[in-house]
């Protein structure tokens, strides 16, 4: 069995809690290594020390800065096949959607590069009499992510990109369902070249969370995960004065319109409702075909295409369409979904519940599950079930459609399928969502825009990524300055006014 360990001042450590949690090859089933979980005197004195460290390198320049990442992209290229292969034995995606993980955390590193470019200030010449204002954008300090599941490359390295490059030093609490990733990912760091100390790996459950809430060192904390841990973090982060921003669950619909290529559309919604088995928090959880002559021939098109959906392990070759779910327990609460959906009068068009994979019994593979007939008042429509199960909601018209997306509780990401511009605009407008794809199922921005639900799904002010993560993680420091040539005689006791 293999010991997983903490990588603090640049060295694996190994736990002393003598706490550990189980990581599984979700295909098989199997343990197949323990992940020590951290009390909070591990995680203090990891800070502390990332603490030292942050001086030394905030005091960098930020181009040196960009340096080290530059050389950070150019590892993880190299070692990608390594990277992808771990994170597919953890988690259970597929190898080119692991590869998809690493690359879509990766071009976020590369965004970051820019720091130089990003951290300038404003600069405002005589802006009164003799006098001049500018502003600096400085680190933060110590900062912290805690990560979740489902993405184990890209969101660590969403967090680590644009903290680092504002001369942050980073603890890391990324999911003990799969740390293995993040792990190598500060390996790398170190290899390109980044100060002992200055990325912290420290692994745990809810005590090393709480350790981080309660530090006082912690400036900011970055959290993305389920909206009830996204919300007690917040809560408690904001009430300790750090920044926090907290990125949550998700019930993505995707509406068809009466004239969408229902081809295209049907192509979408295996895709973006099956992939990754569900487990991603743009997945298209709700489709919502407008009139009942569009659903019919949706389902049409679209029932064959998730019955001939392959199931397998990573290891099962090029054709396998999506693996197992993360964990036994996940595997039982989608089941439990699915049986409220039918006892709620959903109809079950394609019934995975009976799925089984020779050799691979014991592993957590969850057939394709697609609902028709649902209503807003199930808990299939309304709970996010994590898991490749499609629910779909029949709307009469759009504005009924419009009206789901935007009074679901959730507001990560929305799709509408249409030929009509005019449609498409005024829904993209309207839309209480944050993320809206225009003939698109998974709209995550790229690196240069940011990333960010709205409602339930993001509690904070700035998204992740792009240029709000500079924001995110500099604070902005301004200097009003005469020199004594502008400066007149005697005490002035009123509040300064522009000359
Ligand atoms: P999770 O909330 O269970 O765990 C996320 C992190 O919180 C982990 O590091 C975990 O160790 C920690 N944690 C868990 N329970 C805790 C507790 N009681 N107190 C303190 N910390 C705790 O989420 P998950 O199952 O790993 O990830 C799946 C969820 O994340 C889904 O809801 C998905 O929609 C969401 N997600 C959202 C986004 C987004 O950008 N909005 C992206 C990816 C995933």
């Amino acid at each position: 069995m293999q010991e997983l360990t903490h990588y603090i001042d640049g060295k694996h450590i190994k736990g002393t809690s003598e706490r550990f949690a189980d990581v599984y090859n979700p295909a098989t089933g199997e343990v197949q290594a323990k992940v020590p979980l951290a009390t909070s005197e591990e995680l203090n004195r990891a800070i502390a020390s990332a603490a030292e460290a942050q001086q030394v390198w905030a005091a960098i320049n930020p181009q040196r800065r960009a340096r080290v990442l530059m050389e950070f992209v150019r590892l993880v290229n190299r070692d990608m096949d390594k990277l992808a292969e771990a994170l597919s034995r953890e988690h259970g995606k597929t190898l080119p959607d692991a590869k998809g993980d690493v690359q879509r955390g990766l071009e976020v590193v590369e965004f970051c590069i820019g720091a130089p470019h990003l951290l300038k200030g404003e600069y405002s010449n005589s802006a009164s009499r003799g006098i001049d204002i500018y502003s600096m954008r400085q680190p933060l300090g110590v900062v912290a992510g805690i990560t979740p599941f489902n993405f184990p490359a890209m969101i660590p390295m969403w967090k680590i990109g644009p903290a680092l490059a504002c001369g942050n030093a980073v603890i890391l609490k990324p999911s003990e369902r799969d740390p293995s990733v993040p792990l190598m990912l500060a390996e790398l760091m170190t290899e390109a070249g980044l100060p002992d100390g200055v990325l912290q790996v420290v692994n745990g459950d809810k005590d090393a969370v709480d350790a981080i809430l309660d530090n006082e060192t912690i400036q900011a904390i970055g959290f993305v995960g389920s909206t009830p841990i996204a919300q007690y973090i917040y809560a408690r982060g904001c009430e300790n004065g750090k920044r926090v921003q907290c990125f949550g669950g998700a019930k993505n619909h995707m509406i068809i319109m009466p004239d969408a290529d229902l081809d295209q559309a049907a192509d979408a919604l295996v895709g973006a409702g099956y992939g990754a088995a569900g487990e991603r928090c743009m997945a298209i959880s709700v489709a919502v075909p407008v009139g009942d002559e569009t659903a019919d021939r949706l389902m049409e098109k679209l029932v064959p295409r998730v019955e001939s959906l392959k199931v397998g392990p990573y290891t099962g070759g090029e054709d396998v369409d999506y693996g197992p779910v993360v964990t036994a327990a996940a595997k039982e609460n989608i089941a439990r979904l699915v049986q409220t959906g039918i006892d709620q009068g959903a109809k079950l068009l394609v019934d995975g519940r009976d799925f089984k994979l020779q050799g691979y019994e014991n592993g957590f593979f969850v057939g394709p599950h697609l609902f028709d007939h649902a209503t807003t008042d199930m808990d299939i429509y309304k709970t996010e079930i994590f898991g490749p199960v499609l629910t779909t909601v029949r709307a009469q018209n759009y504005e009924e459609a419009l009206a789901m997306a935007t009074d679901h509780e959730y507001g990560n990401g929305v799709a509408i399928f249409t030929r009509d511009g005019d449609a498409a605009r005024d829904f993209a407008d309207r839309v209480n969502v944050g993320m809206v794809g225009i003939n698109f199922p998974i709209p995550v921005p790229l690196a240069y825009h940011s990333f960010g639900g709205w409602k339930k799904s993001g509690f904070g002010d700035l998204n992740q990524h792009g240029p709000d993560a500079f924001k995110f993680y500099s604070k902005t420091k301004t200097v009003t300055a005469r020199w004594p040539s502008g400066i007149k005689e005697g005490g002035d006791f009123s509040i300064p006014v522009m000359e």
